[in-house]
């Protein structure tokens, strides 16, 4: 029998579920889309599959349909927010140097201002 490690939660698995009382934009059977709490931009938005996955590292092929759905709605909140003709950026953080803080994947949807440069480092 092999022990599989299973990944710890993190806040972004209470906010699914609604443990943690956070406003949702949007929610289906695959992803959940929420603001910010720290915003970046006018427009902070954070997409998430309700599965945890931890970091991009552990993306697996049955994942594919559920991160397409990300993109969808990420199009989708960026016409309900006015920002999709301006444009806007779409970030996932990976690890230490991709500087991911949460570990359950999620897509930072920023805009309503110009973005400048994409990196500063
Ligand atoms: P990362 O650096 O991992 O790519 O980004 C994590 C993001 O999650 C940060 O922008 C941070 O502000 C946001 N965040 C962390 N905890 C919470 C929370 O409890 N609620 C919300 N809405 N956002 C959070």
């Amino acid at each position: 029998m092999t022990n599989k490690i299973e990944p710890e939660e993190t806040i972004f698995s209470k906010i699914i579920r609604q443990e943690i009382p956070t406003p949702l934009l949007y929610q289906d059977e695959l992803v959940t889309a929420f603001r910010d709490i720290s915003p970046q931009a006018k427009c902070h938005i954070l997409i998430i599959p309700n599965k945890l996955i931890p970091t991009v590292n552990d993306i697996v092929e049955q994942d594919e349909l559920t991160l397409g759905r990300l993109f969808t709605v990420a199009n989708k909140l960026a016409k309900e927010e006015g920002i999709a003709d301006d444009g806007y950026r779409l970030i996932m953080n990976c690890n230490n140097h991709g500087g991911q803080e949460v570990y359950h994947i999620h897509m930072h949807l920023v805009g309503g201002q110009p973005m400048g440069k994409m990196l500063n480092i």
